[in-house]
């Protein structure tokens, strides 16, 4: 039976950064990936341009996007952290660089096929044995250890197994989450997943309607059933099924709780830095200036580009028809409630095959993330999108990759 140091599962980001980081080491380390290519998702991350981490360099601060989960990760970070990133691939010869829009950061190529290219080129130099088109059926277990993986052409033994499978969202890329299934059955729990940072679904045709339309800034009120609320500030993009754009994929989180309750319902400011009164001053304004005109041919004047038609449809008719100089003072305030509360309905987000990342996973109560080890099974390590860890985008999720990729690889 082939026999080596270390076997990494899963050709992603994390998977690959620890398999060239465990053989840096010199260790005799083989990754082991079902693609006929490594980094399949990780090409399509950031647009294609690969928001690979951010240039938040206080630890503190960028620890803070991973809310409750924070706790487990200043030691890993102490290890491999975003400025280590920065070395990294300046050293693989990919320089990054840190964009203005919340401190995103890109390599300088802008092309998500060079990380990937990078990283094959760290693993080539510390000769890690690739092998694509390879499916790992599942762990090798002797005596209730774990003792290497099952392919198809047979298994393979090795002191420490790398699990680098990844999570359950956009699952054409390969990560089809069967290795949570093998972490099962050797005793861990599986949180399951739901996908995390992703875009709401919404009834609404209108919405439909005005799909490649965005609009900052606006402000958006998700209420459940129950009455409670999360409100979102920033800008929102109206797509063929409902509602994206940043601001919308990091509510998802919290929309989805919502969700449970049944739809939810919504509501769009669409100028969230003026008070009613000073709105309603502007609607005053726009009248005088057409006095002859009905309020429905006026109505292209006081909300943003492409958004008039939406803004009739949630109006009354009788309003609609009405001559600007006969309207009254409350149907006016009306026309202003409505332009700062545009109502929709969220019924779901539109699940893993849209999803940026899925939560769920491993807890981490079940890691040492002191070295990324299995607290049940200590050669087994367990990385990147597997952990059940939540965080927004911004380069967020591939800094995880890289730190408990990192980790483990030392640790293995
Ligand atoms: C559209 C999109 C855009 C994104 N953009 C960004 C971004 O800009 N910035 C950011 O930080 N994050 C982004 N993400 C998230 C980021 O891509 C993931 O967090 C990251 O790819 C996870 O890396 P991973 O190594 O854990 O798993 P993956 O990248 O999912 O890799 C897992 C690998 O394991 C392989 N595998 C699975 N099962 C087996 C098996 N049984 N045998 C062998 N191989 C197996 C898979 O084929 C796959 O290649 C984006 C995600 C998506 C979907």
């Amino acid at each position: 039976m082939e026999d080596f140091d270390v076997i990494v599962v899963g050709g992603g980001p994390a998977g690959m950064i620890a398999a060239g980081h465990a053989a840096e080491y010199g260790r005799r380390v083989l990754l082991l990936e079902k693609n006929p290519t490594p980094g399949k998702k990780l090409e399509l991350s950031g647009g294609g341009r690969c928001n690979i981490t951010n240039g938040e360099f206080d630890q503190r601060e960028f620890l803070s996007n991973y809310g409750e989960y924070a706790k487990f990760l200043f030691s890993p970070f102490s290890r491999f952290a975003a400025r280590d990133t920065f070395e990294l691939f300046e050293s693989l010869g990919l320089p990054l660089y840190i964009t203005e829009d919340r401190k995103r950061a890109f390599p300088e190529t802008d092309n998500a096929a060079d990380v990937t290219k990078a990283l094959r080129r760290y693993m080539q130099e510390f000769k890690v044995e690739c092998r694509f088109s390879t499916p790992v059926k599942g762990l090798l277990v002797e005596d209730g250890k774990v003792t290497g993986v099952r392919t198809p052409g047979g298994p393979i033994r090795s002191e420490s197994v790398i699990l680098a499978t990844g999570g359950s969202s956009y699952k054409e890329t390969g990560s089809t989450g069967e290795a949570f299934q093998w972490l099962e059955k050797i005793g861990h729990t599986v949180i399951a997943a739901t996908p995390d940072i992703v875009p709401l679904k919404v009834k609404e045709q209108w919405v439909k309607d005005l799909s490649g339309t965005a609009l900052d800034p606006m402000r958006i009120t998700f209420t459940a059933v129950d009455g409670r609320s999360v409100v979102r500030q920033g800008k929102i993009l109206f797509t063929h099924f409902g509602i994206s754009g940043p601001l919308i994929l990091n509510s998802a989180h919290e929309v989805k709780k919502l969700l449970k309750q049944g739809p939810v319902h919504a509501v769009i400011d669409l100028y969230p830095k003026l008070e009613i009164h000073e709105l309603d001053r502007r609607v005053l304004e726009a009248f005088d200036g057409n006095k002859n005109k009905i309020v429905r041919n006026v109505t292209r004047q006081l909300v943003p580009s492409g958004m008039a038609k939406t803004l009739n449809a949630n109006l009354p008719e009788a309003l609609l028809d009405k001559k600007v100089n006969v309207v009254t003072q409350e149907e006016r305030k009306q026309l202003a409630r409505t332009i700062k509360g545009l109502p929709l309905t969220v019924t779901g987000t539109m699940g893993y095959d849209w999803a940026v990342v899925c939560d769920g996973g491993i807890p981490l109560e079940e890691v040492d993330t002191r070295t990324m080890a299995s607290r049940l099974h200590p050669n087994v390590f367990i990385t990147g999108d597997m952990l059940n860890i939540s965080r927004p985008s911004g380069g967020f999720s591939l800094q995880l990759c890289w730190t408990t990729g990192f980790v483990a690889g030392e640790n293995a």
